[in-house]
């Protein structure tokens, strides 16, 4: 199996910038807003495009050799259509600003 080559967004990194992560944090929580990230695994994905086509927040684009391109990472609703419809298994999307603090019922 080829090795995943991975293409995102890169995130802001809380272990190298720790406080501009949890002011950003904080902010969007205030806001009610989440951020996304979509890494795309360019050495599983055969360009079909149905992750440009269907994505009701026109996140990608299609780029010349076919694979899409993220060209809106912010307008992510994270709906994961993009991900469940892939054939390949090419796309997974995650939280940029994830809660890592375990909450007191455990959930
Ligand atoms: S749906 Fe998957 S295989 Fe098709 S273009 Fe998008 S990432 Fe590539
Ligand atoms: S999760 Fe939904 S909105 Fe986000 S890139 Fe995928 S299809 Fe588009």
């Amino acid at each position: 199996m080829p090795e995943r080559k991975k293409k995102s967004n890169s995130p802001s990194d809380p272990e190298q910038n720790p406080d501009s992560y949890w002011e950003t944090k904080q902010k969007l929580d205030k806001r009610g807003k989440k951020l996304f990230v979509q890494q795309i695994f360019e050495d599983w994905c055969k360009g079909c495009g149905i992750c440009v086509a269907f994505c009701p927040a026109e996140v990608f684009e299609q780029n010349k050799t076919s694979t899409p391109t993220i060209k809106n990472p912010d307008a992510c609703t994270g709906c994961r259509f993009c991900e469940f419809h892939c054939p390949d298994f090419a796309i997974s999307i995650h939280d940029r600003y994830p809660d890592r603090r375990k909450k007191k019922n455990g959930t």
